[in-house]
């Protein structure tokens, strides 16, 4: 295994620690990520146990319906505003954070695209990328 994933929002109140390595990573098109992201997509990895994740400081929370349907809770900075993870209702033990709260943001290596159907022309990702229209099946 490599080295901890460390990183936490633009002030460090917020920090965590993840021992693990990701199980997806994915740029987001869709229209919340756009929201919260203030851009074209979000920058995702997502680890598979809560257990492996060491966080420090206190996050506010906002819960929101995804697209799917599900619970999604962002976690983000009360003070500086940044985003940095996610929860989800329906997958309790995954964990994800924002790409770029990382300490080291060139660690994060996209495997798909999901919801391009919500992207736009302006918003161009790596033609290289496996693209789904949602999220990908499984
Ligand atoms: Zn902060
Ligand atoms: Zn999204």
């Amino acid at each position: 295994m490599s080295d901890a994933y460390n990183g936490g929002c633009a002030c460090g109140a917020i920090r965590y620690e993840i021992s693990a390595e990701p199980i997806f990573s994915n740029d987001c098109q869709c229209r919340d990520c756009q929201r919260k992201s203030g851009t074209g997509h979000g920058s995702y990895m997502t680890f598979p146990k809560r257990q492996d994740v060491k966080l420090t400081g206190d996050a506010t929370h906002w819960d929101m319906v995804g697209d799917s349907g599900n619970v999604k809770t962002r976690g983000f900075c009360p003070t500086c505003g940044s985003p940095v993870y996610l929860t989800f209702s329906a997958m309790p033990d995954v964990f994800t954070i924002h790409a770029a709260s990382l300490d080291d943001p060139s660690r994060y290596k996209p495997q798909v695209v999901t919801y391009h159907v919500r992207g736009y022309a302006w918003d161009h990702l790596d033609p290289a990328l496996p693209k789904f229209e949602k999220m990908p099946p499984g």
